[in-house]
């Protein structure tokens, strides 16, 4: 049994343990809150020393890429919108020459130092990046350093807006960009120097060959009218001379002319419908002559399945062709020398109305070598120097020929052996003509687009040409005098100044090349303002009158019958090539009038006897619809009324007029030509026969011209035959009276 007395210390020894059991439980408790806070605590610490870390690199990735900017001449900003200040990196010191603000810029202190020009687009820059959503800042600007004017370009963005979105912050890079700046400008300023210098070259070369040529045609015709004065046999070996050494120089000129213009851009070319063959025979037939004087056989040989018609600018083909053929018959001694035209085996680029052609010039001549062949493309330069004093020439022809074959879509080259020939091969792209279209006559305008007046001088003997020609310059609202010989022409051009003349080259007392050659003497001697512009009317279009009026000092050449765009050409053309003030009013378009470029017209074929002539198809859809005569009778024998309406430019009342005074001029005429031929009167035949077949082409009674054409054929005939060319004199008034009869039912 336990006491309880002693009961009594047990149970609070009890009570006591139980309440320290408690409260070591409670400290436990407490002690393991309190580690499991720390075990957090530590957690957070550790985590935020690792962010510390992490932004610690980032900064220091930041610093660096900070030094690499500065480094690269790169210095940020911030704008503080709100307080208008601007700090500035440490490199933006040194960029404007070591001033330091603390606290940074104030913005309008900043705007200060921006040069002035560029104060504007500083601020709308500014503008644009607070506005917009965007927020960028972009804008080169001119800034004072303490050297001068530096440039800079400002990139920046918006970093911090506040809670309504509104700007607070832009933070952006300066980099000076002087050098580039400065660079740029230099380079554009090389760039523009050379243009002009270019230019000026180009400029240059026109304006000497130009000068060069004025005195040039003076000295050739000159020398013309010294050639036709009595000479002894040296001096007209020396005259003669003169005359192949002006022609060359000449031809250098031209080359020099040619080439300038197609660098400087301003050669053109023509877009026209031609027949093909007949360019490239005469282009090859240019140099029949000096072949033939060699012993060489020249051939043209062109395949089946090149069309007959083609549309672009013949002038330019003839010219690479005849340069071709020309060296060609130069560097060979013996053998022959061929040109074949083909359809190229490659069209697949090509549109289909577009058509390449290839066309090769070969020769069994002296040969060039490999070295030599990739220079003489090039300006100025020859397969050899000895060539020159051998050959003459001028190492131009095949540089421009380049020029030009690159101009029309082709390319040139060539293939040779020394002592073997060689043989050049170059191809171009044409336009297909379409089917139907006359290849022949050029388009049609009935009325010529408006030029300004000018004070035409014409020189022209006969009535009829004289009649068309006034009626069509009056039509272009220019004011015509006239001269009915060259004399008269001579002297009329000495009375006064005119805008222009035109001159029919074959004329009684002087011709019209004698009288030009004569303008130009005096011109020479006493200079005028202005070099007049002279539009030779030749009777037929042949490739040498190019040359004969190049010589005697002509500007451009029309072939009769003329037609009104053929004249507004040439008229232009002429202007042109003097430098007269009206020649931009002129209209434009260049269908190419000019000497050495010209659209065939249809011409009497000389040699021909009057029977089977080919009329040359008429241009039904050129017509007005409704002429009084359309329909009436069938002219086709006798007229070709479509042709003569369009030489008159569609003006019916003029046709009246020329038809009134052709009948009367036929009348006399066929009088005259008839008398002479039965006197034998050679002299006085030619010179009807000549006058004749112009006016009777220029009223397009075709036949009846081409029966004038073979009373000048049988007159030139070595061996006259009298009793033959009174039997075509009188084929020629057989025609005359179906013309006259024609006429009277026009009248
Ligand atoms: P050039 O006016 O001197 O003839 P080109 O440019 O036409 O100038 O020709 C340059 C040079 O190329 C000629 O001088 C000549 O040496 C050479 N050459 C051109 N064509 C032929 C050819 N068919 N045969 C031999 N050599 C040629």
């Amino acid at each position: 049994m336990i006491d309880e007395s002693d009961k009594d210390p047990l149970q609070s020894a009890i009570a006591r343990l139980d309440a320290m059991t408690r409260r070591q439980v409670e400290l436990l408790r407490r002690m393991g809150q309190l580690v499991s806070e720390k075990d957090s605590k530590d957690a957070t610490i550790r985590r935020q020393t690792d962010e510390i870390r992490a932004m610690r690199q980032a900064l220091e990735l930041t610093r660096r890429q900070l030094m690499v900017t500065e480094a690269a001449g790169i210095s940020q900003w911030e704008l503080d919108v709100g307080a208008g200040r601007v700090a500035m990196g440490t490199r933006w010191d040194e960029m404007l020459g070591g001033e330091r603000i603390a606290g940074g810029w104030n913005l309008l202190d900043l705007e200060k130092r921006v040069h002035p020009d560029d104060v504007p687009a500083v601020r709308a820059a500014l503008k644009k990046a607070l506005r917009e959503p965007d927020g960028r800042y972009m804008v080169e600007h001119r800034i004072a350093s303490a050297d001068g004017w530096i440039w800079l370009e400002s990139v920046g963005t918006i970093t911090e807006r506040d809670e309504r979105g509104a700007p607070l912050r832009i933070t952006g890079f300066n980099t000076d960009v002087t050098a580039r700046r400065t660079m740029h400008a230099e380079v554009e300023q090389a760039r523009r120097q050379a243009e002009a210098s270019n230019r000026a070259k180009s400029e240059f070369l026109a304006n000497v060959s130009h000068e060069v040529r004025t005195p040039l045609n003076a000295v050739m015709g000159l020398t013309r009218l010294l050639h036709q004065s009595p000479l002894n046999p040296q001096q007209r070996q020396y005259i003669e001379l003169i005359d192949r050494s002006s022609t060359s120089l000449l031809a250098l000129l031209n080359d020099i002319l040619d080439l300038s213009k197609i660098e400087a851009g301003k050669l053109v070319f023509e877009q026209i419908r031609f027949d093909l063959a007949r360019w490239i025979r005469e282009a090859v037939a240019l140099h029949t002559p000096a072949a033939e004087a060699k012993g060489l056989h020249i051939g043209v040989d062109i395949a089946d399945g090149v069309p007959r018609k083609l549309e672009g600018d013949p002038g330019r083909l003839r010219q690479i062709i005849s340069n071709l053929v020309s060296n060609a018959v130069k560097f060979t001694d013996r053998g022959r020398v061929m040109v074949t035209v083909r359809v190229a085996p490659n069209q697949v680029d090509l549109s289909r109305d577009q058509l390449r052609l290839l066309v090769a010039v070969r020769d069994t001549g002296v040969g060039i070598s490999e070295e030599k062949q990739q220079q003489i493309f090039e300006a100025f330069t020859q397969a050899d120097t000895s060539t020159t004093r051998r050959f003459g020439g001028t190492g131009l022809g095949l540089a421009i020929c380049a020029r030009l074959v690159a101009m029309m879509g082709g390319v040139i080259h060539v293939v040779s052996r020394p002592h073997e020939g060689s043989t050049f091969r170059f191809t171009a792209v044409f336009s297909q003509a379409e089917d139907g279209l006359n290849v022949q006559t050029e388009p049609m305008l009935l009325e010529p687009a408006p030029t300004p007046s000018l004070d035409v001088l014409l020189a022209e003997d006969h009535a009829v040409n004289e009649l068309l020609m006034r009626h069509l310059l009056a039509q272009m609202g220019h004011e015509v005098t006239v001269a009915r010989d060259g004399e008269e022409a001579v002297r009329r051009w000495q009375s006064r100044e005119f805008d222009l003349v035109l001159m029919d080259v074959q004329m009684p007392i002087l011709s019209g090349f004698d009288a030009t050659a004569r303008i130009r003497a005096l011109e020479a001697a006493r200079p005028r303002a202005r070099r007049t512009p002279i539009v030779a009317l030749t009777a037929h279009a042949m490739a040498g009158d190019r040359d004969k009026c190049l010589a005697a000092g002509m500007d451009a050449y029309v072939s009769k019958p003329v037609s009104p765009v053929q004249l507004a050409q040439a008229v232009r053309e002429a202007l042109e090539a003097t430098g007269h003030p009206a020649r931009d009013m002129l209209p434009a378009g260049d269908l190419g009038f000019a000497i050495g470029r010209q659209i065939e017209t249809p011409e009497p074929a000389a040699s021909t006897m009057p029977a089977p002539v080919q009329m040359p198809p008429s241009l039904p859809m050129t017509l007005p619809t409704s002429t009084p005569w359309s329909g009436m009778f069938d002219m086709s024998q006798a007229i070709d009324a479509d042709a003569f309406l369009q030489n008159m430019g569609g003006d019916l009342g003029a046709v009246h007029e020329v038809v009134v005074v052709m009948r009367a001029d036929m009348a006399e005429r066929g009088r005259e030509i008839q008398l002479a031929a039965s006197a034998r009167n050679h002299e006085l035949v030619a010179e009807h026969a000549h006058t004749l077949k112009g006016a009777l082409s220029s009223i397009a009674a075709h036949r009846a011209a081409n029966a004038a054409a073979a009373v000048q054929t049988a007159l030139g005939n070595r061996n006259r035959d009298w009793v033959t060319v009174q039997e075509v004199v009188a084929a020629l008034l057989r025609e005359m009276e179906r013309v006259d009869a024609a006429l009277v039912q026009l009248a």
